[in-house]
Protein backbone atom coordinates (compact mmCIF):
# COMPACT_ATOMS: atom_id res chain seq x y z
CA UNK A 1 0.00 0.00 0.00
CA UNK A 2 1.58 3.38 -0.93
CA UNK A 3 1.30 6.55 1.49
CA UNK A 4 -0.57 8.92 -0.22
CA UNK A 5 1.71 12.09 1.50
CA UNK A 6 4.84 11.72 2.08
CA UNK A 7 5.45 11.95 6.09
CA UNK A 8 8.63 11.13 7.53
CA UNK A 9 8.99 7.60 9.43
CA UNK A 10 10.62 7.31 12.69
CA UNK A 11 11.39 4.35 14.57
CA UNK A 12 11.58 5.41 18.28
CA UNK A 13 13.04 3.00 21.19
CA UNK A 14 11.50 3.10 24.08
CA UNK A 15 14.06 1.28 27.01
CA UNK A 16 11.77 1.71 29.54
CA UNK A 17 13.51 1.31 33.36
CA UNK A 18 16.74 -1.00 31.15
CA UNK A 19 20.52 -0.32 31.15
CA UNK A 20 23.54 1.02 32.47
CA UNK A 21 26.31 3.19 31.60
CA UNK A 22 27.93 0.27 30.32
CA UNK A 23 25.38 -1.25 28.41
CA UNK A 24 23.99 2.04 27.04
CA UNK A 25 27.33 2.65 25.39
CA UNK A 26 27.85 -1.30 23.87
CA UNK A 27 23.58 -0.66 22.41
CA UNK A 28 24.90 2.65 21.15
CA UNK A 29 28.48 2.16 19.64
CA UNK A 30 26.66 -1.37 17.73
CA UNK A 31 23.84 0.68 16.63
CA UNK A 32 25.48 3.85 15.03
CA UNK A 33 27.74 1.36 13.66
CA UNK A 34 24.54 -0.15 12.34
CA UNK A 35 23.55 2.92 10.66
CA UNK A 36 26.94 4.45 9.46
CA UNK A 37 26.55 1.61 6.98
CA UNK A 38 22.79 1.88 5.58
CA UNK A 39 21.50 5.43 4.71
CA UNK A 40 18.38 5.31 6.25
CA UNK A 41 16.03 7.50 5.44
CA UNK A 42 13.61 7.36 8.78
CA UNK A 43 14.26 9.04 11.60
CA UNK A 44 15.85 6.84 14.91
CA UNK A 45 15.05 8.13 18.34
CA UNK A 46 15.85 6.83 21.34
CA UNK A 47 14.13 7.05 24.99
CA UNK A 48 16.54 6.16 27.65
CA UNK A 49 15.86 6.47 31.46
CA UNK A 50 16.42 9.79 32.54
CA UNK A 51 18.98 9.42 34.46
CA UNK A 52 21.23 8.34 31.66
CA UNK A 53 20.44 11.22 29.29
CA UNK A 54 23.57 13.54 29.68
CA UNK A 55 25.90 10.17 28.63
CA UNK A 56 23.44 9.47 25.84
CA UNK A 57 23.93 13.30 24.91
CA UNK A 58 26.98 13.36 24.62
CA UNK A 59 27.76 9.92 22.91
CA UNK A 60 25.37 10.73 20.11
CA UNK A 61 26.63 14.25 19.87
CA UNK A 62 27.80 13.39 16.47
CA UNK A 63 25.01 11.14 14.80
CA UNK A 64 21.95 11.24 13.09
CA UNK A 65 20.06 9.59 16.05
CA UNK A 66 18.08 11.57 17.95
CA UNK A 67 16.73 10.95 21.76
CA UNK A 68 14.46 11.82 24.33
CA UNK A 69 13.35 10.91 27.94
CA UNK A 70 10.53 8.91 29.03
CA UNK A 71 8.44 11.40 31.22
CA UNK A 72 8.45 14.64 32.32
CA UNK A 73 6.91 17.12 34.96
CA UNK A 74 3.54 19.03 34.15
CA UNK A 75 5.19 21.19 36.18
CA UNK A 76 8.12 24.25 34.56
CA UNK A 77 9.84 23.78 38.07
CA UNK A 78 9.75 24.09 42.16
CA UNK A 79 9.13 22.12 44.70
CA UNK A 80 8.16 19.26 43.02
CA UNK A 81 10.72 16.41 44.88
CA UNK A 82 11.53 13.76 42.04
CA UNK A 83 10.60 15.29 39.19
CA UNK A 84 12.21 16.67 36.10
CA UNK A 85 10.89 19.25 34.40
CA UNK A 86 10.74 20.36 30.06
CA UNK A 87 13.81 22.64 30.67
CA UNK A 88 16.08 20.30 32.24
CA UNK A 89 15.83 17.86 29.06
CA UNK A 90 16.27 20.54 27.17
CA UNK A 91 19.37 21.47 29.00
CA UNK A 92 20.52 17.84 28.56
CA UNK A 93 19.64 18.33 24.62
CA UNK A 94 16.82 16.59 24.56
CA UNK A 95 14.83 17.04 21.07
CA UNK A 96 11.69 14.07 22.70
CA UNK A 97 9.75 13.17 25.57
CA UNK A 98 6.95 10.52 25.74
CA UNK A 99 3.29 11.31 27.68
CA UNK A 100 1.11 9.00 28.52
CA UNK A 101 2.33 5.78 27.91
CA UNK A 102 0.22 3.31 29.45
CA UNK A 103 2.38 2.25 32.29
CA UNK A 104 2.41 5.59 33.40
CA UNK A 105 -0.76 5.83 33.04
CA UNK A 106 -2.13 2.33 34.56
CA UNK A 107 0.80 1.88 36.74
CA UNK A 108 1.36 5.81 38.01
CA UNK A 109 -2.56 6.53 37.33
CA UNK A 110 -1.64 9.16 35.44
CA UNK A 111 -4.81 10.81 34.29
CA UNK A 112 -5.84 12.41 30.56
CA UNK A 113 -6.13 15.34 31.68
CA UNK A 114 -2.36 15.30 33.22
CA UNK A 115 -1.00 13.60 30.19
CA UNK A 116 -2.45 16.86 28.20
CA UNK A 117 -0.39 18.91 30.90
CA UNK A 118 2.30 17.18 30.38
CA UNK A 119 2.54 17.28 26.63
CA UNK A 120 1.77 21.28 26.90
CA UNK A 121 4.62 21.30 29.16
CA UNK A 122 6.79 19.75 26.45
CA UNK A 123 5.80 22.16 24.05
CA UNK A 124 6.27 25.08 26.05
CA UNK A 125 10.01 23.78 27.17
CA UNK A 126 10.67 23.49 23.21
CA UNK A 127 10.56 19.49 23.56
CA UNK A 128 8.35 17.46 20.69
CA UNK A 129 5.52 15.52 22.73
CA UNK A 130 5.13 11.86 21.53
CA UNK A 131 1.75 11.36 22.81
CA UNK A 132 0.99 7.77 23.74
CA UNK A 133 -2.48 6.31 23.27
CA UNK A 134 -4.36 3.13 23.45
CA UNK A 135 -7.12 0.45 24.64
CA UNK A 136 -6.67 -2.31 27.04
CA UNK A 137 -8.08 -5.58 25.90
CA UNK A 138 -11.20 -5.36 27.70
CA UNK A 139 -12.03 -2.17 26.42
CA UNK A 140 -11.33 -3.53 22.74
CA UNK A 141 -13.35 -6.70 23.33
CA UNK A 142 -16.17 -4.41 24.79
CA UNK A 143 -15.94 -2.26 21.61
CA UNK A 144 -14.54 0.52 22.65
CA UNK A 145 -11.55 0.98 21.29
CA UNK A 146 -12.09 4.46 18.98
CA UNK A 147 -13.95 5.61 22.42
CA UNK A 148 -10.97 5.55 24.62
CA UNK A 149 -8.61 6.28 21.81
CA UNK A 150 -10.66 9.66 20.87
CA UNK A 151 -10.89 10.42 24.58
CA UNK A 152 -7.01 10.51 25.11
CA UNK A 153 -7.01 12.55 22.36
CA UNK A 154 -9.13 15.02 22.56
CA UNK A 155 -8.00 15.72 26.62
CA UNK A 156 -4.99 16.78 25.22
CA UNK A 157 -6.60 18.69 22.28
CA UNK A 158 -8.74 20.78 24.62
CA UNK A 159 -5.30 21.69 26.37
CA UNK A 160 -3.34 22.70 23.47
CA UNK A 161 -6.16 22.82 20.81
CA UNK A 162 -5.01 21.39 17.19
CA UNK A 163 -2.09 24.02 16.54
CA UNK A 164 -0.73 22.42 19.55
CA UNK A 165 -1.27 18.85 18.55
CA UNK A 166 -0.02 19.14 15.45
CA UNK A 167 3.81 20.15 17.46
CA UNK A 168 3.82 16.60 18.29
CA UNK A 169 3.52 12.55 17.33
CA UNK A 170 0.77 10.46 18.12
CA UNK A 171 1.64 6.90 19.11
CA UNK A 172 -1.16 4.19 19.05
CA UNK A 173 0.02 1.47 21.37
CA UNK A 174 -2.80 -1.26 21.96
CA UNK A 175 -2.31 -2.23 25.89
CA UNK A 176 -3.06 -5.56 25.18
CA UNK A 177 0.22 -5.98 22.56
CA UNK A 178 2.75 -4.18 24.72
CA UNK A 179 5.29 -6.31 25.69
CA UNK A 180 2.67 -9.29 25.48
CA UNK A 181 4.12 -10.83 21.63
CA UNK A 182 1.17 -10.17 21.17
CA UNK A 183 1.31 -7.31 18.09
CA UNK A 184 -2.25 -5.91 16.72
CA UNK A 185 -2.19 -7.31 13.33
CA UNK A 186 -1.08 -4.95 10.36
CA UNK A 187 -5.06 -4.65 9.56
CA UNK A 188 -6.22 -3.68 13.08
CA UNK A 189 -3.80 -1.50 13.45
CA UNK A 190 -4.29 0.38 9.87
CA UNK A 191 -7.87 0.56 11.06
CA UNK A 192 -7.27 2.44 13.81
CA UNK A 193 -4.51 4.93 12.48
CA UNK A 194 -7.12 5.43 9.72
CA UNK A 195 -9.62 6.31 12.37
CA UNK A 196 -7.20 8.13 14.15
CA UNK A 197 -6.80 10.49 11.20
CA UNK A 198 -10.29 10.94 10.32
CA UNK A 199 -10.89 12.15 13.56
CA UNK A 200 -7.94 14.61 12.92
CA UNK A 201 -9.47 15.27 9.31
CA UNK A 202 -12.95 16.66 11.15
CA UNK A 203 -10.87 19.43 12.85
CA UNK A 204 -8.06 20.17 10.66
CA UNK A 205 -7.29 18.78 6.89
CA UNK A 206 -3.61 19.58 7.24
CA UNK A 207 -3.56 18.35 10.99
CA UNK A 208 -4.34 14.72 9.53
CA UNK A 209 -2.40 14.69 6.49
CA UNK A 210 0.90 15.53 8.09
CA UNK A 211 0.52 13.80 11.53
CA UNK A 212 3.06 11.12 12.13
CA UNK A 213 1.25 8.40 14.15
CA UNK A 214 3.24 5.42 15.15
CA UNK A 215 2.72 2.16 16.26
CA UNK A 216 3.24 -0.02 19.21
CA UNK A 217 2.81 -3.22 20.61
CA UNK A 218 5.03 -6.06 20.35
CA UNK A 219 6.81 -4.80 16.52
CA UNK A 220 9.93 -6.73 16.18
CA UNK A 221 12.33 -7.58 13.13
CA UNK A 222 10.03 -10.26 11.46
CA UNK A 223 6.40 -8.05 11.72
CA UNK A 224 7.70 -4.71 10.91
CA UNK A 225 8.01 -4.43 7.59
CA UNK A 226 3.88 -5.55 7.11
CA UNK A 227 3.05 -2.93 10.01
CA UNK A 228 5.06 -0.08 8.38
CA UNK A 229 3.68 -1.06 5.22
CA UNK A 230 -0.18 0.22 6.10
CA UNK A 231 -0.91 3.87 4.71
CA UNK A 232 -1.39 5.34 7.93
CA UNK A 233 1.08 3.97 10.01
CA UNK A 234 4.28 5.91 9.59
CA UNK A 235 6.80 4.37 11.82
CA UNK A 236 7.10 2.43 15.25
CA UNK A 237 7.49 2.56 19.21
CA UNK A 238 9.52 -0.09 20.09
CA UNK A 239 9.88 -1.42 23.49
CA UNK A 240 11.73 -4.89 24.28
CA UNK A 241 13.32 -5.11 20.72
CA UNK A 242 14.89 -1.64 20.90
CA UNK A 243 17.53 -2.91 23.26
CA UNK A 244 19.01 -5.25 20.62
CA UNK A 245 21.19 -3.30 18.23
CA UNK A 246 20.62 -5.67 15.24
CA UNK A 247 16.73 -6.00 16.01
CA UNK A 248 16.13 -2.55 16.33
CA UNK A 249 18.49 -1.60 13.27
CA UNK A 250 16.27 -4.42 11.29
CA UNK A 251 13.18 -2.63 12.40
CA UNK A 252 14.29 0.61 11.28
CA UNK A 253 15.23 -0.58 7.63
CA UNK A 254 11.83 -1.64 7.80
CA UNK A 255 10.33 1.85 7.94
CA UNK A 256 13.23 2.44 5.01
C1 LIG B 1 6.44 0.23 24.52
O1 LIG B 1 6.95 0.12 25.62
O2 LIG B 1 6.07 1.33 24.13
C2 LIG B 1 6.31 -0.97 23.67
C3 LIG B 1 5.67 -0.85 22.54
O3 LIG B 1 6.86 -2.12 24.14
P1 LIG B 1 7.05 -3.51 23.33
O4 LIG B 1 7.61 -3.17 21.98
O5 LIG B 1 8.01 -4.29 24.16
O6 LIG B 1 5.71 -4.15 23.23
Amino acid sequence: MNKEVSRRTIVAGNWKMHGSRVANQELLQSLTALMTKDNLSTEVLVFPPSLYLDGVSKQLADSDIGFGAQNLSEQAKGAFTGEVSASMLKDLNCGHVLVGHSERRSLYNESSKLVAEKYKAALEGGLIPVLCIGETLAEREAGQTMDIVFRQLDAVLDVVGTEGLSQGIVAYEPVWAIGTGMTASPEQAQEVHHDIRSHLRELDEALAANMQILYGGSVNGQNATQLFAMSDIDGGLIGGASLKADEFFQICKAAG
